[in-house]
């Protein structure tokens, strides 16, 4: 007999399709994800408790007869029947993530402890969303895989950073100890439409500082660097990692090893917007690592994964889909 699924689209759906659990579905990311998944004709069912994810993300979803969207706290319990199940519930963005710092610990590490729970119960495949934060401020440059990082276990960064961290012990402790099979991806900055603009993350902050006519405030001299994914790269890779054989588990970098200073970044922005914007510095928060980029041989080796979207080609899309959000804004 058929296992039950999540409703009438059962009866239809065609035969490889699978029941697929995403958390954090209303976010910048998720909602990409879940998109995806419901083009291949999967049966998704989203969750999200809308701290930083909003309704609009998913609204071109809700009509489709493969996607739901629940309101539900991933540190509360969850009893669903799933085949597999992308976590991706945590606030990502600085701003974001230190705004209740102890709620942030709580999504990741109750957050993990629950939908393991879930994968263990059903049987189901699980893939951790964690993050380049779980290097820190890295000494080693590119980061690998192996490298085991250089995080402040007790500074404003660490309710997200050590909170990822654990995350990824408890994964592997629930394959080691319950067989739950796992997959860990390390994801590093990535950028797209469907950023939260407010989200103090910088490539939302400069376009929008751009768009709008602000000055664009760079955080210590600029020299710092990052690489930036675009965000259907990024899913692309996650989807692989999920339907790689069940002996690749990751850890696994996902991210665009294109390294950029910040300062360059802004002047690409600004370039790009056509605005006449200032650049002004600002303080460098606490902890601000000055450097991250990765090494993705493992990606490329294990997953045939690479980036394919440049940094000016992503930051087009990006900058139509602000000025749009801006545009709305004023007409509002
Ligand atoms: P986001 O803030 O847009 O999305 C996170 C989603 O999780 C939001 O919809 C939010 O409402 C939801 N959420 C938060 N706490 C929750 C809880 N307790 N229960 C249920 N839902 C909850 O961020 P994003 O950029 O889409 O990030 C998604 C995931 O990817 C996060 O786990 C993040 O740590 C990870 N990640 C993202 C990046 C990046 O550059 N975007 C980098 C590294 C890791
Ligand atoms: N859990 C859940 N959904 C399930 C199964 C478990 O949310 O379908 C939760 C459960 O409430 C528990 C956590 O996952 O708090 C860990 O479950 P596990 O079976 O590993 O531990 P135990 O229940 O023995 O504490
Ligand atoms: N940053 C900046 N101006 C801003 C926002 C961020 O200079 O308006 C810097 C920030 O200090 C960091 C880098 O840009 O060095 C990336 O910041 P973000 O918050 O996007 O991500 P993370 O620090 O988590 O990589």
């Amino acid at each position: 007999m058929a296992q039950a699924g999540f409703g009438e689209y059962e009866m239809t759906r065609p035969y490889d399709s699978k029941r697929i659990l995403v958390t954090g579905a209303a976010g910048f990311l998720g909602s990409h994800l879940c998109e995806r998944l419901v083009d291949q004709g999967h049966d998704v069912l989203g969750i999200d408790n809308y701290f930083t994810g909003r309704r609009a993300n998913v609204a071109h979803l809700l009509g489709k007869p493969n996607f739901e969207i629940m309101r539900h706290d991933v540190t509360f319990p969850l009893f669903v029947e799933v085949d597999e199940i992308y976590n991706l519930a945590c606030p990502a963005s600085p701003v974001h993530y230190q705004y209740d710092p102890v709620q942030t610990t709580k999504t990741s590490v109750h957050g993990a402890i629950n939908m393991l729970g879930l994968a263990k119960r059903t049987g189901a495949k699980i893939l951790q969303a964690s993050t380049s934060e779980v290097y820190g401020d890295p000494e080693q440059h590119p980061q690998t895989e192996e490298y085991w990082g250089n995080v402040n276990p007790i500074g404003p960064r660490s309710c997200y950073d050590e909170g990822k961290r654990c995350a990824e012990t408890l994964f592997f402790d629930y394959h080691r100890q319950n067989n739950v099979r796992i997959k860990v991806m390390r994801i590093f900055n990535t950028y797209g439409p469907r950023m939260h603009p407010e989200d103090g993350r910088v490539v939302s902050n400069f376009i929008m500082q751009a768009l709008t006519g602000q000055p664009i405030t760079i955080y210590g001299d600029g020299s710092q660097t990052r690489s930036f994914c675009y965000v259907d790269d990024l899913i692309e890779g996650m989807i692989r990692l999920m339907n790689s054989p069940d002996k690749v588990i990751g850890p696994i970098n996902i991210g665009n090893p294109g390294e950029f200073t910040i300062r360059q970044l802004a002047e690409k922005i600004v370039e790009m917007v056509g605005a006449d914007a200032e650049l002004v510095f600002r303080d460098l928060p606490v902890n601000d690592p000055l450097q991250r980029k990765p090494d993705i041989g493992k990606a490329v080796a294990l997953l045939d994964w690479r980036p394919a979207i440049a940094l000016e080609d992503g930051l087009s899309k990006t900058i139509d889909y602000f000025r749009l959000l801006v545009s709305d804004r004023r007409s509002a």
